[in-house]
């Protein structure tokens, strides 16, 4: 189901339909069950690269704690909350800004912390990838090799070069479905921080978990898996932090996946070599993550009755259909043997969970067609 001021925002868009709709309430009904679920006093950082849109950015001050950013566009656009800032390739500039902004620095490597002494007075985390299991999700982190964050063998090092350290980044995945295994995950970076922070003597240390709740944006109605904020909520429960520390979280999906809607208008419907197509008039480069991922992302027709042709509407009927993009190459596809009741030519396709990572990561000005609008509700 389209929630009706969405549909009434997408009926209310200019045609051909082309559009990103978000919804301020969603938005921020994310933040509140994940607060919820959350020890009290948690600190959330929304990770604003899932969706950095400028009214989704607006929507969400005042709900979240603060921003956790990735760039030094992200950085500029997080003005007025505290700035989280995490990311392998800083440069010289990056770091100035961020300090110059009294954001904290999530430091990756030695080096970076090497740079980040020139300017006094830094906040200074360290994001270490530890030695533990991968968690489940798509994009594991840490306990495997990868360019994110300080070696744990390494730490020794970096507190031989930085006394201003207040605490760590733990950040390990992305798009973990499992509730049980993410609260498992916090208690036991909690406590290794607690010991960390003693050794080193990082007095009221941050303990900064990232985000990574995750959302299964191929059912994003809830009919398939999902994160269980209850079952995440009694994995908490208990949870004993060091003396003074602060436990803060930065999801990024997880707050603007629901949040978004994709909807784009069928220009042709036609058949070839026996299979149905239903040709849209956007596609991958404005929602990626059916073409990157390789799956296919459910959507509703909304029916558009008025025709403008005094010829013959092509559709088809209790069919199965490919929804090919506009784009000169056949890559581009949001969804494959998809079952529909019923889908025209000037009908609209509205795909729901496409909040986060969605424009976001798209390929935009491939082939240079028009950008869709985006409208906020
Ligand atoms: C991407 C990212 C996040 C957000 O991840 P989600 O899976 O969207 O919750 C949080 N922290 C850091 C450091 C990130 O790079």
């Amino acid at each position: 189901m389209v929630p009706p001021n969405v549909a009434a925002a997408i009926r209310g868009a200019g045609r051909p339909v082309c559009a990103y709709v978000y919804a301020r309430e969603r938005l921020r009904a994310n933040v509140a069950a994940l607060r919820d679920a959350l020890p009290a006093g948690t600190r959330i950082a929304y990770a604003m690269k899932a969706n950095g849109n400028e009214d989704v950015v607006a929507a969400l001050r005042g709900h979240v704690d603060a921003f956790e950013v990735a760039s030094g566009g992200e950085l500029r656009a997080a003005a007025g909350l505290p700035a989280i800032f995490s990311g392998p390739a800083k440069t010289d500039a990056d770091l100035r800004a961020a300090v110059e902004a009294g954001a904290t620095v999530n430091v990756e490597s030695l080096h970076e912390l090497r740079r980040l002494q020139v300017y006094g007075g830094a906040k200074v985390c360290l994001r270490v990838n530890r030695t533990h299991p991968a968690l489940p999700g798509t994009h594991a982190m840490a306990g495997v090799p990868t360019a994110f964050g300080i070696d744990e063998a390494l730490l020794p090092e970096a507190f031989a070069i930085a006394r201003n350290v207040q605490g760590f980044h733990l950040h390990a995945v992305s798009n973990n479905l499992d509730a049980a295994a993410h609260a498992a995950f916090i208690r036991e970076a909690v406590a290794w921080a607690g010991d960390a922070a003693r050794r080193w003597g990082v007095p009221a240390p941050v303990i900064n978990v990232g985000g990574g709740f995750g959302v299964d944006i191929a059912a994003p109605t809830g009919t398939g898996g999902r994160f269980d904020l209850d079952v995440f909520k009694a994995g908490l429960a208990g949870l004993e932090l060091p003396d003074g520390a602060t436990l803060v979280v930065e999801p990024g999906r997880f707050v603007a996946a629901t949040a978004g809607w994709y909807a784009t208008e069928v220009v042709d419907v036609k058949r070839t070599h026996g299979q149905w197509f239903v040709v849209v008039r956007g596609g991958t480069h404005h929602f990626r993550l059916p073409a990157s991922w390789g799956y296919s992302h459910p959507f509703t027709v909304l029916p558009v009755d008025a025709w403008p042709y005094p010829f013959e509407r092509p559709g088809v009927r209790d069919a199965t259909v490919t929804v090919a993009g506009e784009q000169c190459n056949p890559r581009d596809v949001l969804a494959r043997d998809a079952a529909v009741a019923s889908v025209r030519a000037g009908d609209v396709l509205v795909f729901a969970g496409t909040g986060a990572y969605g424009w976001e990561v798209a390929h935009h000005d491939f082939l240079r067609h028009a950008h869709p609008q985006f409208i906020t509700v």
